[in-house]
């Protein structure tokens, strides 16, 4: 249960964080040649877009899809994108792209999330993210990926390049890729773009709902707004582990029921 001292502390700072943003350091973040970083961005997408092949982009409704796509309105560039619905995505996130992204296609990839996926590979896990190959990395395959991906975001995407190539073929621009959290909020505010409704609930990060890559303030945000979802993954892992203690050809569990497994999941080990 999400304490209540906790959930205000969260909204405030949100409210505060933002609020700062938008009054503070008017021009963006200077590049070493003088350029505005949204500037250069623009640069790197006209640059890469000289065939003039609609480029595929990848949108999450999060604060770094919403930067991409307006640099791409700037650079005039042919996009189409695309949304992957995510079955543990939350309502608000839908409500958003619907309502302030018509223009987005929404791709389906990860039926039986919650069946057949969830049964074989377990809940998903930091050492186990099956979830983003069905979810996140579909469509696309062979064009250039326009997404917007950033080094600060984890130690796996320290090392990305602003090109690079996608591991299932064709490449990504990562037209962001240096933006720090500081440059997203403040493009964001400068060009009055709209604000996810998440973050206004104290939020750091849009995604799968008990991602395991997410903080433990946003879990801890999740368990108390999205009850469905939790009780859906609940439900899954109940017959994941009732599956794997009755089914003679899967290895024992560590846990012994569907309530263990899934407080191990959440608390992060
Ligand atoms: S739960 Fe996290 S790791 Fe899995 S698809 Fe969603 S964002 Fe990727």
């Amino acid at each position: 249960m999400l304490d209540g001292k906790y959930l205000y502390l969260r909204q405030e700072n949100a409210t505060i964080t933002i609020l700062v943003r938008l009054v503070r350091n008017k021009a963006m973040q200077l590049t070493f040649d003088g350029k505005t970083i949204d500037q250069l961005a623009i640069e790197l997408i006209q640059a890469y877009n000289n065939s003039n092949e609609p480029y595929y982009g990848g949108f999450s409704g999060g604060k770094d899809s919403v930067v991409i796509y307006d640099l791409t309105k700037r650079a005039n560039v042919p996009v189409d994108w695309h949304y992957n619905v995510s079955p543990i995505d939350s309502q608000e996130v839908r409500d958003f792209i619907k309502t302030y992204y018509p223009d987005v296609i929404w791709d389906k990839h990860a039926q039986g999330f919650f069946g057949k996926l969830f049964l074989t590979n377990g809940a998903p896990l930091r050492t186990q993210r099956w979830c983003c190959r069905v979810i996140k990395e579909c469509g696309g395959e062979g064009r250039v990926k326009i997404l917007g991906m950033r080094t600060e975001e984890s130690n796996t995407r320290k090392h990305y390049k602003c090109f690079m190539d996608n591991p299932s073929g064709g490449n990504w621009l990562l037209p962001i890729v240096n933006w720090t959290t500081q440059d997203i909020w403040q493009y964001i505010a400068e060009r009055d773009l709209p604000i996810n409704p998440l973050y206004k609930l104290g939020f750091e990060r849009i995604g799968c709902v008990l991602c395991p890559f997410a903080g433990k303030g946003d879990i801890k945000l999740q368990l108390h707004y999205f009850p469905k979802i939790v009780n859906a993954y609940k439900m899954a892992c109940n017959r994941y582990i009732e599956n794997r203690l009755t089914d003679p050809k899967r290895k024992e569990p560590k846990h012994k029921t569907g309530e263990e497994y899934f407080n191990w999941c959440i608390s992060r080990k």
